[in-house]
């Protein structure tokens, strides 16, 4: 596979600096997952901008715990993820953190897009479409999970503003071409995402595109 050359401007932390121990580009529309051991660097890249990246993490031993979005906001007292956010599990464990990130604030409210919700918000004519709930679905087949497993996940570059009357507005995406977040694994982690395939808000700029992500050891000193 060949892979765009990693971002040069890497404020904060900057595993740019060693070489990856994993790199791939996940297609435009399709899912994709990984374990994330304890202490590694995930980084997902948005590509060329406008593009949400819809996630979900398990832990790696037990998928029974898994990321809770209330959790994570109770904890932060902050309505988005963000640098320095803290991805708090079901049982009120610390899973991950974001250690850097350059798109500003990212959604953990508005939950996947699924081909049900997309007949109520856009039409049954889209009821054919793929959606973020399938791909989810396809892909924790894996692992032997089901639908009962789906919960509310994390939105990279997915810009969704709280009106002033409190209405919750999927609006264009601000995130730039070569935007990306990292996040380390504060315990082994499977990973879990859907590189949202929504063509009927401006969630992905009405074109989905492929995103990267990247995955580094911890520095040796850490381990
Ligand atoms: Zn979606």
């Amino acid at each position: 596979m060949s892979a765009p050359k990693a971002s040069a401007a890497s404020p904060g932390v900057s595993p740019a600096e060693k070489a990856a121990i994993y790199d791939y580009i996940i297609p435009a529309t399709a899912p994709w997952s990984r374990v994330i051991h304890r202490g590694q660097i995930l980084r997902i890249v948005d590509l060329e901008g406008q593009q949400a990246v819809d996630t979900l993490f398990y832990n790696a031993h037990d998928y029974r715990e898994r990321y809770s979005a209330q959790d994570t906001l109770l904890a932060q007292e902050q309505a988005y993820i963000t640098t320095g956010s803290r991805l708090i599990s079901n049982e009120g464990n610390l899973m991950a953190a974001v250690t850097a990130n350059t798109a500003g604030y990212h959604d953990t409210s508005a939950g996947a897009c699924s081909c049900e919700a997309n007949t109520v918000r856009f039409g049954h004519h889209t009821r054919y479409m793929h959606a973020c709930r399938e791909n989810f679905l396809l892909e924790l087949s894996r692992y032997g999970m089901t639908k009962r497993d789906i919960v509310s996940n994390i939105n990279f570059f997915m810009n969704v503003p709280i009106r002033p009357d409190g209405e919750l507005a999927i609006v264009d995406g601000v995130s730039q071409p070569g935007d990306y977040v990292d996040m380390r694994a504060e315990m082994d982690v499977l990973c879990v995402i859907s590189n949202c395939p929504q063509v009927n808000n401006p969630c992905n700029g009405f074109r989905p595109t492929p995103v990267r992500v990247q995955i580094w050891d911890p520095p040796a000193s850490s381990k």
